[in-house]
């Protein structure tokens, strides 16, 4: 064992200035290319050996270490988002309508850091260590699900994966984990309702689409409220309705655009299925028919518990129990990393990244700022991460 804290202090200039030329130069999902290529040559400079693949910008890391131990996956995504910074700074984005707000250049980084002190303390590191540097988390179908298909995840075979992301909402050495689900099943669905047009003064005759659809949308509401149970989770959300033209036509089609989330996968199915349902025997009272296309996003993020206790021991020792949170409320948010945690035991966990001062604004913000010291809670806690899951 190292001192960890001694060598994330003498690193950290040099991951908040990779932090900040990530950050500077942004790219959207699938489109990684300089990002990917630093994170190959932190790799390399680190003695790390490097896969890369041809058709993608994922970059996977493998350290052999001197000890025996584990192999655990670490991951970071790498994707900025199509938004134009709004933030006056030295470090401000350098490219027009892409933005790293969402905080996934400060992952990098972190990841970046991680490697190199790993690197550098090879013979004290147990078992293998794989750098998952993925694309495109904020795109679904995503950048994991693609790495786990290259084999990212095999040979040698990994134990347990970890992944953590910044959070402005909490202050800067903050750790929060779940035991259970840290993020949620984030689906689309997509309604289209097809009536009969006609005279806005007629309507004797036709069938409105639009009141067709408003009474689906009234009717949706009751599956959080009436079939799914009080003490499971899930939102449905009516984002856009889109009817007719003008005044005096009644109007032919309605298309409705939702958003479902839910934590469960029985959940999932049932919001599935009750939406099919009720919009159809809308539909099929009032005269019209409905096509429904329902489409599962990224599926909600399963902690295992061994993982989720490894954090939970790492935040005890990096942040202490007064600055740790267990069990917090699920994001409803989704998340690719789910991918990962679906196919070998591993555990999402949150860092806080609130800014020193002024107002803090959430990810996804054009006014999204990061306190970059969370970067040093993010390394302390992968490192001391690899060497507890190892004891
Ligand atoms: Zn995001
Ligand atoms: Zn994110």
């Amino acid at each position: 064992m190292f001192n960890i804290k001694n060598d994330v202090n003498e690193i950290f200039a040099d991951v908040k200035a990779l932090r900040r030329q990530i950050h500077m130069n942004p790219e959207i999902a699938f489109q990684e290319f300089k990002t990917s290529a630093l994170a190959e040559k932190v790799l390399k400079d680190a003695g790390i050996e490097v896969i890369t693949y041809p058709d993608s910008t994922a970059v996977l890391g493998i350290l052999k270490g001197g000890k025996p131990g584990k192999t655990i996956a670490l991951r970071a995504d790498m994707d900025a988002l199509p938004l134009q910074e709004e933030v006056e700074w030295e470090a401000k984005s350098t490219v027009d309508g892409v933005m790293h707000a969402c905080g996934h250049d400060m992952h990098t980084a972190i990841l970046m850091g991680v490697a190199t002190i790993l690197g550098k303390h090879r013979e004290k590191v147990p078992g293998t260590i794989k750098f998952l540097f993925q694309p495109a988390e904020e795109s679904p179908p995503g950048g994991a699900k693609p790495m786990i298909e290259s084999g990212v995840l095999r040979d040698p075979d990994v134990e347990l994966v970890f992944g953590l992301h910044v959070s402005t909402r909490d202050e800067v050495g903050h750790v929060k984990v779940n035991y259970g689900y840290s993020s949620a099943n984030s689906d689309r669905c997509n309604i289209y309702i097809k009536g009969k047009g006609g005279h806005g003064a007629y309507p004797q005759g036709t069938v409105d689409a639009v009141v067709v659809a408003s009474h689906v949308v009234v009717a949706l509401q009751t599956i959080v409220s009436r079939n799914v149970a009080p003490l499971e989770n899930a939102v449905i959300s009516v984002g856009s309705f889109h009817s007719g033209t003008v005044n005096n036509i009644i109007s032919e089609y309605a298309e409705l655009k939702l958003t479902c989330r839910s934590l469960a996968p029985e959940v999932r199915e049932l919001l599935e299925d009750r939406i099919i349902s009720v919009t159809n025997g809308i539909c099929d009272a009032m005269g019209a028919t409905a096509t429904v296309d329902y489409t599962y996003g990224y599926s909600s993020t399963p902690n295992d518990d061994k993982a989720a206790d490894i954090v939970k021991a790492a935040a005890l020792a990096v942040v202490g129990e007064e600055n740790m949170t267990l069990n917090t409320t699920p994001s409803m948010g989704g998340e690719d990393f789910s991918f990962f945690a679906m196919e070998v035991p591993g555990a999402f966990f949150n860092i806080g990244a609130k800014p020193a001062e002024g107002e803090a604004y959430p990810g996804h913000n054009p006014k999204f700022f990061v306190n970059e010291e969370a970067l040093k809670t993010g390394m302390e806690m992968m490192l001391k991460i690899v060497f507890t899951a190892n004891e």
